[in-house]
């Protein structure tokens, strides 16, 4: 069986470019650590956005993840575990919001359980509310160790099929009504003519 640690350098290592903001755990980092020039501080949260833009700056375009050691907060939530910016394709993964209490295993499959879930909105899912989905958003770091590491069945299915699927069913609802329609004036007899049109 692989090891949190060997699954975390599996999926950690897909992106282009890892940085660190502050201080982060050695044993997440392969080679020597690579700062992207954020003012951090392990007290103070940081705002997520600045960092997207500031990784964004010189990530040209690569997929890039940032480890935080700080914690994390946009204007709309004050605590954060993760965050993914599709668009400038970069993911920040806050080490001090999993509540790990210094045991390295824990880091490493919380780390890995929240890259899991902001990798899929890199790819372009939203939230979900079913219970055994990489995709339902947690409020607390203690309930990563229950969710699964893969979309559900619906989150899995391409976006076009889920079109394709919702297209259908619009086109045999409007056919029912066709139907109905028939039935119903078949049952009724011949509408009613006016006679003086
Ligand atoms: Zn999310
Ligand atoms: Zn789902």
């Amino acid at each position: 069986m692989a090891s949190a640690r060997d699954e975390w350098v599996a999926a950690s290592s897909r992106f282009a470019a890892i940085w660190q903001v502050g201080k982060v755990p050695a044993h997440l980092l392969e080679g020597p650590p690579a700062h992207l020039d954020v003012e951090a501080s392990d007290s103070v949260s940081l705002d997520v956005q600045a960092i997207v833009r500031c990784a964004q700056r010189v990530s040209g375009g690569r997929t890039a993840l940032i480890l935080c050691g700080s914690r994390l907060r946009t204007r709309e939530c004050p605590d954060l575990l993760g965050y993914a910016d599709r668009r400038a394709r970069v993911v920040v993964l806050s080490t001090s919001a999993m509540q790990s209490d210094q045991d390295p295993e824990l880091l490493l499959a919380r780390l890995r359980n929240v890259l899991a879930h902001e990798q899929g909105h890199l790819d372009g899912r939203s939230h979900c509310r079913t219970a055994g989905c990489v995709m339902r958003p947690v409020s607390e770091a203690a309930y990563l160790d229950a969710r699964p590491l893969v979309p559900c069945e619906r989150c899995r299915r391409p976006r076009f099929r889920r079109a394709v699927a919702l297209a259908a069913a619009a086109a045999a609802l409007a056919l029912a009504v066709l139907l109905f329609d028939g039935v119903a004036s078949r049952l009724v007899g011949p509408a009613f003519e006016m006679p003086f049109t």
